[in-house]
């Protein structure tokens, strides 16, 4: 798909567009700038948005590529370029992109991976001394047999952690990404204690989506978040006060309100991070809350699971 102008289009706008099987390629927003490489994923993911016909599963060009960074570069607005997927690690050419990219005076520069092939040192370095200044990368779990109960990939945990480490130990930031389901949310403090020993700069937790892989599991994946949220409290707080850069994403504000730093964390995690997380619905709980205007609302897709028991008006 040629891309001669910046389309303001997000491939997780919110519960309207969840249907939607239009192939998203570049996404702007907020001075943040993703572009779906695409590419196959080494991980089989069940909290997976991209794979089995998510919004954004197509491949880009490396011509396409090229021309986009060329058109978001004349533009001038964009802060942070961040190379997404499908894992743009497996494609040969990402460290040419990010070169590119650098070359044509983008200064963040970030790649969105599963963490797998930076385990590989000389691989890591190749991307970091090419320009990557940061990457997002995916862990689901503080210990193997949580984090590859979602991947359903054996090793993929030590390759995942390794790529971290090597990615710290050559000055890249890392901001750890965890998407919150019932398989983990228990452990979510420990996922905070976890990302800050190995030197993560950031720690983002996501409640799961319905969407792309993740829609079909939706409802065995997704826990009640009233359950989840006490614990994701936690580890946002564990996190802050250890000098990660920490958030959560996907809570209504009544079950988590925003903790003091948390909307300063969004913004050093990325600018499309600022806001809440957008998109939901309102039921009968949201006609008398005075957050209602800040607040996300909830998921369709939960609401429809779960009602509306779990939420209650904020005086
Ligand atoms: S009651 Fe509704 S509007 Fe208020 S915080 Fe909860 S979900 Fe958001």
């Amino acid at each position: 798909m040629p891309i001669t102008s910046i389309q303001a289009q997000c491939p997780h706008p919110g519960p309207a567009d969840v249907d939607s099987a239009t192939a998203v390629s570049l996404v702007v927003h907020k001075g943040r700038a993703d572009l779906f490489v695409g590419g196959p994923c080494n991980n089989y993911c069940r909290v997976c948005y991209h794979g089995d016909g998510g919004p954004a599963s197509g491949v880009m060009s490396r011509d396409e590529v090229i021309a986009a960074l060329g058109t978001l570069a004349l533009d001038g607005r964009v802060e942070l370029l961040v190379f997404n997927g499908g894992e743009p690690t497996l494609r040969a050419d990402l460290p040419q992109l990010v070169r590119a990219a650098k070359d044509l005076a983008f200064r963040s520069i970030r790649v969105q991976t599963n963490g797998r092939r930076l385990g590989y040192h000389a691989y890591a370095r190749e991307l970091v001394d090419a320009g990557v200044s940061d990457f997002a990368v995916a862990l689901h779990g503080p210990r193997a047999e949580v984090h590859e109960f979602l991947t359903r990939v054996p090793g993929s945990f030590r390759q995942t952690v390794a790529g971290i480490r090597n990615a710290r130990g050559l000055g890249a930031a890392v901001i750890v990404e965890c998407v919150v389901t019932r398989a983990n949310y228990r452990q979510a403090p420990e996922i905070a204690r976890f990302a800050h020993r190995l030197g993560a700069t950031a720690l983002r937790f996501t409640l799961v989506r319905p969407e792309g892989r993740a829609r079909a599991l939706f409802p065995s994946l997704v826990p009640n978040v009233s359950l989840a949220a006490p614990y994701v409290r936690e580890a946002v707080d564990l996190a802050l006060g250890r000098g990660l850069a920490a958030s959560a994403a996907g809570f209504p504000l009544c079950v988590l309100p925003a903790a003091a730093g948390e909307v300063a964390a969004r913004r050093a995690i990325g600018p499309a991070e600022a806001g809440l997380s957008g998109g939901g619905v309102f039921g009968p709980p949201c006609a008398a809350c005075r957050l209602r205007a800040a607040c996300g609302g909830v998921h369709p897709a939960y609401a429809e699971t779960f009602g509306w028991r779990e939420f209650a008006a904020v005086d």
